[in-house]
């Protein structure tokens, strides 16, 4: 469904991921395998009715943009979004394409400027981004001077949005997004000089071994940035809840700061640094016309929004940098 030649091109490249292209083709035709995602033709067709428009300018440096509404003729502008909203629900963005803003889930821009400051400069970084849902983040970095970023996300669907910005933000450049989970890579990578595991901990069964599959991907002296939701406390506590948590299955730790520095420790990293804690609002996620389900504002006690609909401590969100030893 999604033309991965010019990444393979790149790859053969890099020495370090130049091994990985001998499994890759069949694990991303396993991660848009049709008998998985039943879904799947509705998506491709919706790629597929995209019109072709070339846009005036693209810009992915203070926001993810490309064109301008008069580069379009209306009937195409319908055409766009109407395509668009068949891939619905949208959640991390913004973007504005032909002037069309794509008014997602949440402001993955308001995380990007909490974590974007303590990040070693991306010039001519190679990057991973694990978890990078429809790749928002990974265009931030390519626009912030990153060589090349690869995302990865086992939500097809995700994928599958991802290229369809793509088509206008730029398919030559060295920005891509694969259909797997971190499970997928090879191991003792050693290879990216920046990693993200952002919002990706707390759905990890084994927090610790997540964290070591990280540290695997990251050359020595590699930066990892990793985002996750933390409760308050002190070293050794966290939060494991029996049932959901803010309606979300698939949750298993959350750790305070200091619990979580020093599994870090502990996993083959130093420098280790809690860069920013910060409590999510109702402003940076909530429902919108792209994203018509239930929200933050649902997932929280009515009647005390300090607490999460199943009395745990609302989310809290930390970001934290590491280096790989
Ligand atoms: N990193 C983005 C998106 C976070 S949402 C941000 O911070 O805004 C978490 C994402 O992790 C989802 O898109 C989900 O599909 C993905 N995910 C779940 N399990 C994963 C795994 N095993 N490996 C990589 N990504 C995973």
């Amino acid at each position: 469904m999604i033309d991965y030649t010019q990444l393979y091109a790149g790859l053969q490249h890099i020495p370090a991921l130049r091994t990985w292209l001998t499994s890759l083709p069949q694990q991303i035709a396993e991660g848009l395998d049709p008998q998985r995602w039943g879904d799947l033709p509705d998506w491709q067709a919706a790629l597929d009715g995209l019109p072709d428009i070339t846009p005036s300018t693209v810009t992915c440096a203070n926001e993810v943009r490309a064109g301008r509404a008069d580069d379009a003729t209306p009937e195409q502008l319908a055409q766009l979004e109407s395509q668009l909203r068949k891939l619905h629900p949208w959640r991390k963005g913004p973007w504005t394409i032909f002037d069309l803003l794509i008014d997602t889930e949440w402001r993955s821009d308001w995380k990007w400027n909490r974590v974007a400051p303590h990040m070693e400069p991306l010039e001519n970084r190679l990057v991973l981004d694990v978890g990078c849902g429809s790749g928002y983040h990974c265009w931030r970095q390519f626009g912030a001077g990153a060589r090349r970023v690869i995302g990865i996300d086992p939500s097809a669907k995700f994928v599958a949005q991802f290229y369809a910005l793509k088509k206008y933000l730029g398919m030559d450049l060295p920005v891509d997004v694969l259909p797997l989970g971190i499970e997928a890579l090879p191991a003792n990578l050693r290879a990216f000089d920046t990693t993200l595991s952002m919002g990706v901990l707390y759905h990890r069964r084994s927090p610790l071994d997540h964290l070591r599959e990280l540290r695997d991907t990251l050359r020595p002296g590699g930066q990892l940035v990793l985002e996750t939701l933390v409760i308050e406390g002190g070293l050794g506590e966290c939060l494991v809840p029996e049932d959901r948590y803010a309606k979300m299955r698939n949750v298993w730790f959350f750790p305070t700061t200091a619990t979580l520095e020093s599994w870090l420790r502990k996993s083959g990293f130093t420098d280790v640094r809690t860069v920013d804690v910060d409590r999510t609002t109702l402003e940076e996620q909530r429902s919108t016309d792209w994203m018509q389900f239930e929200s933050l504002a649902d997932f929280l006690d009515p009647d005390d929004h300090n607490k999460t609909a199943e009395g745990h401590p609302a989310p809290l969100r930390a970001t934290i940098v590491a280096t790989a030893s």
